[in-house]
């Protein structure tokens, strides 16, 4: 059964449902590295884009992992006081965009102070392109903070860059970007 959830977006006030459970990689409980602050991350299990020198290999298969509830993971999150935030990480996040989407309004619903990073192997405009045949991406951009986006590539690949792995990646303020109506990169 979908649950429904109260959404207050830029779309205005609506119920919404979306699904229970998430294919996941695995979970970091306190992480230091995939965003400001101490963050919970859920890595996706599932991505299509096979990026050569990929970290995350096993992370590939649609099948893989292991489906969890994500009232579940909502509980993990919630034994963890000193979050600042938390971040969808892959994997492929918009491969499950609604399930993530729910995820992150409930952790928003509980602490309006915390923040939603989402990692993608997607442009910012290829989900923009695609939203229309694919809405439930549109419901990860809402709730998303922070977008980084694009293919990890290898040649751009470099250790000095904060919170990304190569320097096609960029770090944007969703919330800058949704208001200016131009892509903002986030000061981190
Ligand atoms: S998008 Fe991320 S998980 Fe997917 S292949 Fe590229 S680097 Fe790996």
């Amino acid at each position: 059964m979908p649950v429904e959830t109260i959404v207050n977006d830029k779309k205005g006030i609506r119920k919404t449902s979306s699904p229970t459970k998430l294919r996941i990689a695995g979970v970091i409980g306190e992480s230091i590295v995939d965003g400001p602050g101490i963050r919970y991350v859920v890595f996706a299990q599932g991505c299509g884009h096979h990026c050569p020198g990929c970290h995350n290999p096993q992370t590939h298969s649609f099948d893989g992992g292991n489906l969890m509830k994500i009232g579940d993971i909502l509980q993990e999150i919630e034994k963890k006081p000193l979050l600042d935030g938390i971040t969808f990480s892959g994997g492929e996040p918009f491969e499950q965009a609604s399930a993530f989407a729910g995820l992150a309004r409930r952790v928003k619903a509980l602490h309006q102070d915390r923040n939603v990073f989402v990692y993608t192997g997607y442009t910012y405009e290829e989900i923009l392109r695609y939203a229309d045949i694919r809405p439930e991406w549109g419901e990860l951009l809402d709730v998303a903070d922070i977008l980084i986006d694009g293919p990890f590539m290898q040649e751009k690949k470099s250790y000095q860059l904060l919170f990304r792995g190569s320097s096609n990646q960029r770090i944007i303020d969703m919330r800058q970007t949704g208001r200016s109506g131009r892509v903002v990169l986030a000061e981190v």
